[in-house]
């Protein structure tokens, strides 16, 4: 076993609040943002999962006679509840094998005119292969969201991740980069598309008081806990509960609920979130270099291999997605990481049509190769507070197996 520790690291890396960031100021969240990204104007919403919602009721205006909406078969079990919610039919794509990118031959085969949009996604910061959906979007009439929940920053050929396909959304969750408890950003290249993402939410987002103060009291117990010490009370002691439990789903959070809350974002937290702004690309910039230093350490163990960006891209890195020979080493890799507060954990514990309590939303299928993903897959967290010695324990347990 490993030594007991009283510091608790975060499995993702996400921008540390501070103190002053709580002042009331400008809602300036979503033009502070844009303005480091380069982008076109960003809508702010409650959620990343919202901001999907929002996208494809637009796009369901658009082209009211598909109804299919085409995401890779490992992803965020949130993706399969808001098509659900959206009254649209998921269609699951399996992955390239040992790969997040949707297959290509799976892709061309899940789509045809009943096609509303395809979703590929930039997991764990990784920038995906969007050039490819397009194409396949294009040749029969579909749209492209990309998902950026976990990219905020990510750029390819210097341009900012969403921008490639008709939409694209961050997240700003708990742990997600850049963070005001609960929120998301929405953006797309084209003026009338944006006024018309603009005119739906304006529909069908309420302004809700007893939201917004939840999830403002949230934000300040987030600014309070997230840090080493805080993250023992309300990451690692719920986490170590579920897995004594045999409850992985709940020990990553994946066990979400059924229907997604909408509403407005108030002024108090879009100030939050902008103080918070002005710290972010620097705080990129120094996991990006952390997280270089990392993979080439992680390279010279045999066998293991990390995920990178393609070439042309640079990705953001929350944490290092890697994958293990085989689950026997992963799982055992896992028992003696995963408990340890060192920020070793899972992304999503299983392919889509594997949880139980999705049963509703998505349909049995096999995805063999996303089910290899979720089976030998494990993330190693590249937040700061994670030393160099932190680092060399983790080496040293994947060494050993
Ligand atoms: C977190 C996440 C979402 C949903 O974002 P929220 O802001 O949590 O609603 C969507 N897709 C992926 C890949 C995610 O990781």
């Amino acid at each position: 076993m490993l030594a007991h520790r009283h510091h608790e690291l975060p499995p993702t890396a996400g921008l540390p609040l501070q103190w002053t960031d709580l002042r009331p100021g400008a809602p300036a969240l979503a033009d502070t943002v844009a303005a480091q990204l380069g982008t076109p104007p960003l809508q702010l919403e409650c959620s990343g999962t919202a901001s999907l919602l929002i996208a494809l009721a637009a796009l369901r205006e658009r082209q009211p006679r598909r109804r299919r909406v085409v995401v890779p078969a490992y992803t965020c079990p949130l993706v399969a509840i808001a098509v659900h919610q959206a009254g649209l039919e998921l269609q699951l794509c399996d992955l390239r094998p040992g790969h997040y990118d949707m297959d290509p031959a799976a892709l061309r085969a899940a789509c045809d005119e009943r096609t509303l949009a395809i979703i590929p996604t930039h997991l764990a910061g990784r920038v995906a292969d969007v050039g490819n959906a397009l194409a396949v979007a294009r040749s029969v009439g579909a749209y492209v969201i990309e998902d950026a929940a976990q990219a905020l920053g990510a750029r390819r050929n210097g341009i900012s991740v969403g921008l490639a396909g008709d939409i694209g959304f961050f997240s700003l969750a708990a742990g997600k980069g850049l963070s005001i408890y609960e929120g998301g950003l929405l953006l797309a290249r084209d003026p009338a598309l944006r006024e018309h993402l603009a005119r739906t939410a304006a529909r069908i987002v309420p302004p809700s008081l007893g939201w917004e103060g939840r999830r403002s009291l949230e934000l300040l117990g987030y600014a309070a806990l997230y840090q080493p010490r805080g993250l023992r009370l309300a990451y690692g002691n719920p986490l170590r509960r579920a897995l004594r439990r045999g409850d992985p789903v709940a020990a990553v959070g994946d066990d979400f609920p059924l229907t997604i809350p909408l509403h407005r974002v108030g002024r108090w937290r879009q100030a939050v979130g902008a103080h918070a702004a002005t710290r972010l690309p620097a705080f990129l910039d120094q996991l990006s270099a952390q997280a270089r230093r990392r993979r080439l350490r992680l390279h010279r163990i045999d066998a293991i291999e990390v995920l990178d960006d393609p070439a042309g891209a640079q990705g953001t890195w929350p944490f290092l997605l890697l994958l293990l020979p085989d689950q026997q080493r992963r799982d055992v890799a896992l028992a003696q990481l995963w408990p340890s507060g060192l920020g070793v954990s899972r992304l999503f514990i299983h392919a889509l049509p594997d949880y139980a309590y999705l049963a509703g939303v998505v349909l049995p299928q096999d995805v063999p190769n996303a089910r290899d993903f979720a089976a030998r897959s494990l993330s190693i967290s590249n937040s700061p507070w994670t030393t160099d010695e932190d680092f060399e324990t983790i080496c040293n347990v994947l060494e050993r197996i």
